[in-house]
């Protein structure tokens, strides 16, 4: 079934809740199931092998669940982006394909809505990428980390490096637009080797690279290496070298970093990710997905039925006491799977409420990412000028053309004037 946008919907059905400011938003969808767990994961995922032979189809029609609820509050009005993420979605097979035609029933899809899935070298099929394509998505997301054998074996990735490379190639063949994820500062990588990843990524035909310094989360197999000295820590300097290096051969190759973390060619960068840097609303459905609404919306949604069940997971009963004086609120359902098949439509488990000032000094932090930087009068207006200037003076970020933005050692600190702005 090809995933056409929906005939829009009259908004008056809704007009009871619709939050009248809201304007396009971006929609997520976490799906909580891995092959294996890598060693360095800490997102809310399952080994495959974990799962009961029933639960990704009750997931599935949970997912719907949620979108149904969402929709009928009017905030899916307007869907500039799904991203199907996790987790690694094509773990689902052929039944991806029927939950996104769903989605987009169940959504008004902009025409020309960015469709992202998340896939992987060992869930990557020719014949399943060329089916989601022709259903509507537009565009595959490649965890593929490394071309090296020897950092896959450390970064615990259940690929080798030809696995990964045949899956790209496979999934540029489509036609769709292709974006892969690499990892630098890996304990063990060489600037030799990273050189030779990133050569052999850009050779792929993808269009889209983000790359990611390696970090050691709690709890995880690679906490517990480098706790046992198995494996050394990774190295915050070699990891920035890697980070200059990638900046350099993917500038080379007509990639130019827009975002922080992010290249493309021209026309390939991410819509989706673009709106979480912009301030644009986006709503997270399935298990640990967050959300970020006007407190319109939150309201609308904080009056139904299924928010108001003290029953349900979550904190639906202290929703009721919204700030008077919160303008945008993220909350943040829980990362219990079971949890989320029972009460998809329930309140989410952590809310965190932004005054305008808030939510405008966040759009300033967030913005910044961006290679263009933020409008000046939007610092103003967020009331951090002082900040900037400072930062100006230890020459961490500048101004140029009505923007400020980062220069390139601004782009190496990038926390410290995070935290500066903040
Ligand atoms: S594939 Fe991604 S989500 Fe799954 S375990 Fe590995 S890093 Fe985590």
């Amino acid at each position: 079934m090809m995933c056409a946008p929906a005939e829009p919907r009259p908004l008056a059905q809704h007009a009871s809740h619709h939050p009248a400011t809201l304007g396009p938003v971006s929609l997520y969808v976490h799906v909580p199931f891995c092959v294996l767990k890598c060693a360095y994961c800490d997102f809310h995922s399952q080994p495959f092998c974990d799962v009961s032979p029933e639960e990704p189809e009750h997931f599935a029609w949970a997912v719907g669940e949620a979108a149904r609820h969402w929709a009928a509050l009017g905030v899916l009005d307007d869907v500039l982006s799904l991203y199907v993420g996790g987790g690694t979605p094509t773990t689902l097979g052929d039944g991806l394909t029927g939950s996104i035609a769903d989605l987009c029933a169940i959504a008004n899809m902009r025409p020309g809505a960015e469709i992202t899935v998340e896939t992987n070298p060992d869930t990557s099929s020719p014949e399943l990428a060329a089916r989601l394509h022709a259903s509507g998505v537009t565009r595959f997301s490649v965890g593929v980390q490394s071309f090296d054998g020897a950092d896959l074996r450390v970064l615990g990735r259940c690929h080798d490096a030809q696995a990964a490379e045949r899956a790209v190639r496979e999934l540029v063949a489509t036609g769709a637009r292709v974006a892969l994820d690499l990892m630098c500062g890996v304990p063990g990588q060489s600037l030799a080797s990273w050189q030779a990843t990133l050569e052999r990524a850009v050779a792929t035909g993808a269009g889209h690279v983000s790359v990611y310094p390696l970090t050691v989360e709690e709890a995880t197999p690679l906490a517990h290496h480098v706790a046992t000295g198995a494996l050394p820590e990774p190295d915050p300097d070699a990891a920035a070298e890697m980070m200059e290096r990638a900046d350099e051969v993917l500038a080379d190759a007509g990639l130019a970093r827009y975002e922080i973390a992010s290249y493309a060619r021209e026309g390939e960068q991410c819509v989706h990710n673009l709106g979480y840097w912009t301030g644009r609303p986006y709503i997270g459905l399935g298990p640990s997905a967050s959300s970020m609404v006007p407190v319109a919306a939150f309201r609308a949604a904080a009056a139904s039925e299924s928010w108001a069940d003290p029953s349900v997971v979550g904190v639906g009963r202290v929703i009721v006491d919204v700030p008077a004086d919160a303008a945008r609120v993220r909350f943040t359902h829980a990362a219990d799977t079971v949890a989320f098949i029972r009460t998809a439509t329930g309140a989410p488990e952590e809310v965190e409420y932004l005054t305008a000032e808030e939510a405008l000094r966040e759009d300033v932090v967030l913005g910044l990412r961006l290679a263009e930087g933020v409008a000046a009068d939007l610092a103003e207006r967020a009331g951090v000028v002082d900040a900037l200037l400072r930062l100006e003076q230890q020459a961490l970020v500048e101004r140029a053309g009505g923007r400020w933005r980062l220069t390139r050692r601004g782009w190496l600190l990038g926390n410290e004037v995070f935290a500066e702005v903040w």
